[in-house]
């Protein structure tokens, strides 16, 4: 299908892949990119778009978030990706919620945040149930882009700056460098990354079938509420500090988890965490839930979104807001890691995002693997 040889082929356009073909191609390298979908409709664009770093787990997980962050910080005026919000703010609705971000300010991670009384939220923002809330964590390092319209203009970008190729509409069937054979014919390329989000069986079943992974499956809607305090930051709550790895590993969780769970129990057993992010035409990005399969069903019960919204509406005052669109996405889940890369040869990686973190670390990873595998 092209005479071309490349020096790299990524297999997989979404975040991960996107994110190798930059730090691949930052290093001088003739890089192609194939994806079966004729434009981007996986785990990427279906997301937050949030580059949390807050919350984030201890160590590598939390490095990698802040570097990522720094290179979206970078790419996203270069790529005509607008920043769309800036920080986080974790209501904690409970004591016990409060006890965890006060474990969690003690940490080095904490650095920088900012803990809040609610009568000092009360002063900064509208339109929350602030008299309900024993504090909030304001965090200054997250940014929010709009993953549907962020995704292809990175591509984009690192098409027209760095002349990556992109072959979409066509499925690989097996990538072993120096060649790929494809649905549309054969590629050469000398080294070979596969980052094929959720789909463990087409290329190198049994070399990911040995990390034993799941799908997790995630619903997520749009709601247009009456009013919205534009100054607000993306919001977290109680139910993300015993889901996220940074809150939940602080001692303190384990007694929220205790309340949660004789008070929401329904909500975790449905794996629900609230996220908010607002978009610029004023509407939101409400999620979200997990249940995990092998093979997700298509299903997405009206009681799981509504289950989401109880717990928006014991963070934000007012009706309850307009709904305009709901979605499922999926992706790769391990029970003993966030990410991983097998590395079956000298040429060829393996890279997934094994939990729901690929827009926070991509980048990162992206840079990791490249610098591993040409030096
Ligand atoms: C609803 C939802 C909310 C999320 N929220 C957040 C968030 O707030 N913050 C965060 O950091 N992360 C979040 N995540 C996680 C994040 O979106 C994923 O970790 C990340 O998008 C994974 O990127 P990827 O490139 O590995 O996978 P994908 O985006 O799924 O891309 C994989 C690509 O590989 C292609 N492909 C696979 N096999 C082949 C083949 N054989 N031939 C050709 N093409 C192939 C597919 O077509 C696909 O385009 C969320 C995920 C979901 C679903």
């Amino acid at each position: 299908m092209t005479d071309q040889v490349f020096d790299l082929a990524i297999v997989g356009a979404g975040i991960c892949g996107l994110a190798h073909a930059l730090a691949a191609a930052r290093r001088g390298k003739r890089v192609v990119v194939i994806d079966r979908d004729a434009r981007a409709n996986g785990a990427s664009v279906r997301n937050f778009g949030f580059i949390t770093v807050t919350g984030q787990q201890d160590g590598d997980c939390w490095r990698r978030a802040m570097r990522s962050r720094d290179i979206w910080a970078e790419i996203a005026p270069k790529a005509g990706i607008p920043i769309v919000q800036r920080g986080l703010l974790t209501i904690a609705r409970r004591p016990e919620a409060r006890a965890v971000l006060e474990e969690f300010c003690a940490t080095d991670m904490g650095a920088e945040c900012r803990l809040l009384d609610p009568a000092a939220i009360a002063d900064r923002y509208d339109g929350l149930r602030t008299s309900d809330f024993a504090g909030a964590l304001l965090s200054p390092h997250e940014i929010r882009v709009e993953s549907r319209t962020a995704i292809p203009r990175l591509a984009a970008y690192v098409e027209e700056t760095y002349g990556v190729r992109f072959l979409r509409g066509t499925v690989v069937h097996s990538a072993a460098p120096p060649a790929l054979e494809t649905s549309r014919g054969r590629v050469a390329a000398e080294a070979v990354i596969v980052c094929p989000g959720d789909d463990f069986r087409t290329l190198h079943p049994d070399r990911i079938a040995a990390y034993g992974l799941t799908r997790c499956k995630l619903h997520m809607m749009r709601v247009t509420p009456a009013s919205f305090d534009p100054r607000l930051p993306p919001i977290m709550s109680d139910l993300g500090l015993v889901r996220y790895l940074g809150y939940a590993e602080q001692p303190a969780a384990a007694a929220l988890k205790r309340r949660l769970e004789a008070e929401q129990g329904e909500h975790l057993a449905h794996g629900i965490h609230l996220i908010v992010v607002r978009s610029d035409d004023g509407s939101l990005v409400v999620g979200d839930s997990h249940h995990y399969a092998d093979t997700p069903d298509p299903f997405a019960p009206t009681a799981v979104d509504d289950l989401i919204l109880d717990e928006y509406r014991h963070v934000f005052d007012g009706p309850a807001p307009r709904r305009d669109e709901h979605w499922t996405g999926t992706y790769a889940s391990a029970a003993d890691r966030l990410m991983l890369v097998d590395r079956p040869s000298d040429a060829l990686r393996i890279v997934l995002i094994t939990s729901g973190t690929g827009a926070s670390t991509s980048f990162a990873i992206g840079e990791e693997v490249i610098a591993e595998l040409y030096n």
